[in-house]
């Protein structure tokens, strides 16, 4: 995959040399290169923003030095047809989700253009469009400084999906979020540490068992901690073991959807 970003702040993306990323793009796998915003200017103070027409605080992107700096990224695209998928973080963006990021990571190419102060002109946007499938995105309902934060969290996120990337396949697949859940807790040695015990079935050896506790805990959880993702979990086709554990929890399946039953304490946290 090969992943273009364009900041003002380049040195903003050193962490993507490390870790997994970084390895990822030594051995090839991601192909990945950040450009300077201001290499795309052409007056002598590399100028990048200035005042928003209908007056108001803070300052714009101006339009020209992305439209060159995306139109050089476009023209990289490897192979041929389809347009690159340019990503604009925004906090007035569809939320990032694991969804996302599933979606993005079989993608030839993503583009990130970071933006700073007030945003881009929205002009660049609408134009980005001849070229790109264009998608704000958000990392969340909270506002950053820049885009460059979230472009670190989407590129990891995505990144690790690669083939190769993360060692062992099987550890993506029970992870949070990836089956509409959050993952059940985790413990390693010693098996007693300041008096609390790692829970006995972990010990047994019974995997039939192990595996049911572990997702009799991922419904806890995903209970006490994000009731909201419980609400639109498809429980439609759960096995027996799980609508156990799920009515344990004080839920009952309507429509193929969990509904806490009337009378049922909240969930804490
Ligand atoms: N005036 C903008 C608004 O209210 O929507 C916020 C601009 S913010 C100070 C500057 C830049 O940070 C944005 O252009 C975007 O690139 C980035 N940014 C801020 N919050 C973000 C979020 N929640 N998700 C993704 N990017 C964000």
């Amino acid at each position: 995959m090969r992943i273009d970003v364009v900041s003002i702040f380049p040195e903003y993306l050193a962490p993507l040399e490390l870790s997994l990323i970084g390895k990822a793009r030594q051995d090839g796998i991601l192909d990945l290169h950040v450009h300077d915003l201001r290499s795309y200017t052409t007056d002598r103070h590399r100028t990048v923003d200035d005042t928003p027409y209908g007056g108001g605080a803070g300052m714009v992107m101006k339009p020209e030095p992305w439209s060159q700096a995306l139109t050089a990224v476009a023209e990289a695209r490897p192979g041929h047809g389809g347009k690159p998928v340019l990503i604009v973080p925004s906090p007035a963006g569809e939320r990032f989700t694991q969804a996302l990021a599933h979606e993005l990571a079989v993608e030839e190419h993503l583009a990130f253009a970071c933006g700073r102060y007030e945003g881009i002109d929205e002009r660049v946007i609408e134009w980005a469009g001849d070229h790109f499938d264009v998608r704000p995105v958000s990392l969340g309902d909270y506002v950053l400084n820049g885009g460059e934060v979230a472009v670190l969290a989407m590129v990891e996120a995505v990144g690790r999906l690669l083939p190769g990337v993360v060692g062992n396949p099987e550890s993506l697949v029970e992870e949070s979020h990836s089956d509409g859940l959050l993952e059940y807790p985790v413990y390693t040695k010693p098996a007693v540490w300041r008096d609390r015990e790692v829970p006995a079935i972990l010990l047994s050896g019974n995997h039939g068992k192990i595996a049911q506790w572990r997702r009799h805990e991922q419904f806890r959880r995903t209970s006490e901690r994000r009731p909201d993702l419980l609400e639109v979990f498809d429980a439609g086709k759960l096995p027996k073991a799980d609508r156990l554990a799920l009515q344990e929890l004080g839920y009952d399946i309507v429509d193929g959807r969990p509904v806490r039953r009337q009378g049922t304490a909240e969930p804490a946290g």
